[in-house]
């Protein structure tokens, strides 16, 4: 596309990962004529976060909204190869139910209760184990130390690079304009964004921009003077083998944050920590694995005492500080034609789809019409009122 002085378009979308693809699938297929330009200075994605992410996708969460998002969402991912196929050629994403467990000692039961409560309510297929139960269904499992679990067979994993690869293959054959640059500034005459300047030189007149740039979303949010709480925060994927054979296992989410899955001969996982320093980081700290994440998958599985970390990649999050939730929606009551998108803090690929779908409500429709996403909008940023899950990380 020309990114001259006369380029124009409804609406830009900054960042061209999964959200940001998500959200020009969602325009395109809810308005065919809507014309749709994604911004992505990096189209080789060598930063970004989408394809350095777990893959996991859960429904296991403790507010409403998020496993709202996920019950609209992993259809959709299971639905890829069908929905993302071109010219006849469908989309393979290795979508795996897997299934997902969560651990607790005896501190974290009645959490783990309230929100098994709350996920039932909402549909969710997951089960309650006693560490009984839980042994005979993982027996490689130490359960000494654990009161309860809950498996939610449905969820699983999927490879986040192939998810990307196919929504921007589907959204370029819709006919959304993928510029490869990287926006540098945003014009906001008055109270409505109006173009969006390019580093290589032109700029793209637009009636609304949506900031889907994951961990650089502060940057861009300051081009229109928006602060907002979301930091970049690094986190450390490691791919490891072990000689000895573990039963089948799920995504396991243990105590202290390990959380693991099967991933071809070996596993993929590890430990964040909100801990770590803020900054756009990633710099790999080989003696993580052996400090930290060996010891957490010792501990739980005999079968790791032997373990080799072959690979570990370092990503960011893009952590809201406030509460850990994304912001979706428009900047209310400042510069309504300007969305964010972002924030997702660890769970963003998993919730691409119905965010995108929410998004493109907003846009075309003026509301949310599939979900009631109002407490995860702008407003509690600007009344600085935290909506944080109860509990789960
Ligand atoms: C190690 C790790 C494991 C994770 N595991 C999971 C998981 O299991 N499940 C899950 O759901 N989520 C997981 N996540 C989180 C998930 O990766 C993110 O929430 C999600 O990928 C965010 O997508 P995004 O499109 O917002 O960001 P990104 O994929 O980072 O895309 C943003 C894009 O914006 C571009 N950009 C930025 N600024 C500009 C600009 N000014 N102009 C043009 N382009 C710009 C960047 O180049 C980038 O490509 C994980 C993250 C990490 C780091």
């Amino acid at each position: 596309m020309s990114s001259g002085p006369g380029a124009s378009v409804d609406v830009v979308i900054v960042g061209g990962g999964a959200i940001g693809m998500a959200v020009a699938y969602a325009l395109k297929t809810m308005s065919g004529g809507c014309r749709v330009a994604v911004v992505e200075r990096d189209p080789a994605y060598a930063l970004a976060s989408t394809p350095r992410a777990s893959g996991g996708v859960r429904r296991l969460f403790a507010l409403p909204e998020n496993i709202a998002l996920s019950n609209a969402s992993i259809p959709v991912y299971e639905s890829f190869p069908e929905l993302m196929a071109v010219d006849g050629q469908k989309a393979d994403i290795s979508f795996r139910k897997g299934g997902y467990l969560f651990i607790v000692p005896a501190a974290g039961v009645a959490n783990l209760r309230r929100n098994y409560e709350l996920q039932r309510k909402h549909g969710v297929n997951v089960d309650w184990l006693e560490p009984e139960a839980l042994k005979a269904r993982f027996p490689s499992m130490i359960v000494d130390d654990l009161a309860a679990a809950v498996h939610s067979r449905d969820d699983g994993w999927m490879d986040p690079y192939a998810a990307l690869m196919a929504l921007r293959r589907k959204v370029r054959a819709l006919g959304v304009m993928l510029v490869q640059d990287e926006v540098v500034a945003i014009d906001r005459p008055a109270t409505l964004v109006r173009s969006v300047t390019l580093k290589a030189g032109g700029s793209i007149k637009t009636d609304a921009v949506v900031n889907a740039a994951g961990a650089w979303s502060p940057v861009v949010s300051a081009m229109v003077s928006q602060s907002i709480p979301i930091t970049p925060l690094r986190r450390f994927e490691h791919y490891f083998e072990c000689e000895q054979p573990i039963e089948p296992l799920p995504y396991v989410k243990d105590v202290n944050r390990l959380a693991f899955r099967p991933e071809g001969k070996g596993y993929s996982g590890g430990v964040p920590t909100l801990a770590e320093p803020r900054g756009y980081n990633f710099e790999v700290d080989h003696a993580y694995f052996d400090d930290v994440v060996w010891p957490a998958l010792a501990r739980r599985f005999p079968q790791f005492e032997r373990t080799r970390c072959r690979n570990t990649l370092a990503g960011l999050y893009d952590q809201n500080d406030l509460d850990g939730n994304p912001i979706i929606g428009p900047w209310e009551n400042a510069c309504e034609n300007f969305y964010l998108a972002a924030g997702f803090s660890g769970h963003g690929l998993m919730h691409a789809p119905a965010t995108g779908r929410a998004i493109a409500e907003l846009i075309l429709r003026r509301r949310v019409e599939t979900l009631d996403l109002t407490r995860l909008g702008w407003r509690r940023i600007a009344d600085n009122m935290p909506y944080p899950e109860q509990g789960i990380l």
